[in-house]
C-alpha cells in the first residue's frame, strides 16, 4: 500500500521536533502533528539554563521557535492546531492516523511524542477558579500578580523555578510543601530560599482555594498537627507532577501504573512501526537534553525499521 508519508510524529515539543530533524534529514517524508503550541510545555518557560551550549540561558519561546526552524529546514511538514485523534495499524504493519480536522493520512512509521500534562490538584476551588488566579504556569500568568501574595504549590524542580520566576511580581511567595525540604535541584533549592519573598510552609497541604470570582484566600492544614491556617493570596500556583497523554495510545502500547509508555533503549514499543519517545514514557530523568536525545534515537530507530523493510 502506499502511504501518505513515511513517518507520523505525534507532538511538536522537543522531543517530536528532535525527532523530526533527524527524519527529514534521513530524507524520509515526516509529518508532525501539534495540537497546542510548538514547543510543548517548554514553550511557556521564561528561562532555560541547563541545556548544554546555551551558557546566557535562552527563552522557552526562542527554543522552541529554533527548533521548528530546524525541523522545517530538513522538510518537515509541521502541522500547528491539529493533533492526532486515532492510531491504527494495517495488517500490512502500515498505519492510518486520524486526525483532529477530521481528515486521515497514512505513515510506514509513528513516533508518539505527545508528553505531559499538569497533575490537578483535588480540593474545592481549583477547577471553579483555574484561570481566576490558580495557575499552573508562572510565565503565563505570574506579571498579573504584581505586588501581591501568592501560593505555589510543590517541592519538585517545577515549583521552585516557577516559584523563583514569582519573585518578580509578588509581593510573598508562600511555598506549601508536604514534605519539610524541597526535593529539587540543591542549586534551584539554595537560589529560590535566598529569595526574602519566599515563605516556605513546610508539611503542609492545600484544603481549600477559596473565592467568590476570582481568588482570595487558601486553607492550609500543618499535617502533623492537623493545625489550618488561612492565607489571604491573590494567586495559587500548582505544580504538583505531570500525567503522561497516552490516553490516545492506552489499547495499542503498554504503560506503567501511571500510564506512561513504556519502551526499550531503542524507543520501541511492542508494536512494530510505532515508536515512543521523552515525556510520555517511562524515562530515569526527566531532562530537557534527555527528551530531546529520545527523539533523536527514535528517529534513527525508525530509519533503520524503514530500511529493513525495503
Ligand atoms: P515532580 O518532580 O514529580 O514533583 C512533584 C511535586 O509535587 C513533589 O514535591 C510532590 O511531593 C508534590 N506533589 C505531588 N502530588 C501532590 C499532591 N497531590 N498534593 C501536593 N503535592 C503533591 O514534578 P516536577 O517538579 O514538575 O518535575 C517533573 C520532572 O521534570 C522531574 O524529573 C524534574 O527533574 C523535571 N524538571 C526539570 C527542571 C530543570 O531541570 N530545570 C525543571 C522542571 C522540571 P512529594 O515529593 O511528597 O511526592
Amino acid at each position: 500500500m502506499s502511504t501518505d508519508y513515511d513517518v507520523v510524529i505525534v507532538g511538536g515539543g522537543p522531543t517530536g521536533l528532535a525527532a523530526a530533524v533527524y527524519t527529514g534529514r534521513a530524507l524520509l517524508k515526516t509529518l508532525v502533528l501539534e495540537k497546542q503550541t510548538v514547543g510543548g510545555q517548554i514553550a511557556l518557560s521564561a528561562a532555560i539554563d541547563n541545556y548544554p551550549g546555551f551558557a546566557d540561558g535562552i527563552s522557552g519561546y526562542e527554543f522552541a521557535e529554533a527548533f521548528l526552524k530546524h525541523a522545517q529546514r530538513f522538510g518537515a511538514e509541521v502541522r500547528i492546531g491539529i493533533g492526532a485523534n486515532s492510531i491504527t495499524r494495517n495488517e500490512d504493519g502500515s498505519f492510518i492516523v486520524g486526525l483532529g480536522d477530521g481528515t486521515q493520512v497514512t505513515a510506514k512509521a509513528v513516533i508518539l511524542a505527545m508528553g505531559r500534562h499538569p497533575r490537578r490538584l483535588e480540593v474545592p476551588g481549583y477547577d471553579r477558579l483555574f484561570g481566576g488566579g490558580v495557575s499552573v504556569c508562572a510565565t503565563c500568568d505570574g506579571a498579573f500578580f504584581r505586588n501581591v501574595p501568592v501560593a505555589v504549590v510543590g517541592g519538585g524542580n517545577s515549583a521552585v523555578e516557577e516559584g523563583h520566576f514569582l519573585t518578580r511580581y509578588a509581593s510573598e511567595i508562600y511555598s506549601i510543601h508536604r514534605r519539610d525540604h524541597f526535593t529539587a535541584q540543591k542549586i534551584l533549592i539554595e537560589e529560590y530560599l535566598h529569595q526574602p519573598k519566599v515563605k516556605p510552609v513546610w508539611n503542609s497541604a492545600v484544603e481549600e482555594i477559596y473565592g467568590e470570582k476570582e481568588v482570595e484566600g487558601i486553607r492550609i492544614k500543618h499535617l502533623p498537627s492537623g493545625e489550618t491556617q488561612e492565607f489571604p493570596v491573590k494567586a495559587v500556583f500548582v505544580f504538583i507532577g505531570w500525567i503522561p497523554n497516552s490516553e490516545l495510545v492506552k489499547d495499542l502500547v503498554e504503560t506503567d501504573a501511571d500510564g506512561r509508555v513504556i519502551v526499550n533503549e531503542l524507543m520501541e514499543t511492542k508494536v512494530p512501526g510505532l515508536y515512543a519517545a521523552g515525556d510520555l514514557c517511562v524515562r530515569p530523568i526527566y531532562q530537557l537534553a534527555n527528551v530531546v536525545a529520545d527523539g533523536v534515537q527514535a528517529a534513527v530507530s525508525v530509519e533503520k525499521y524503514l530500511e529493513s523493510k525495503k
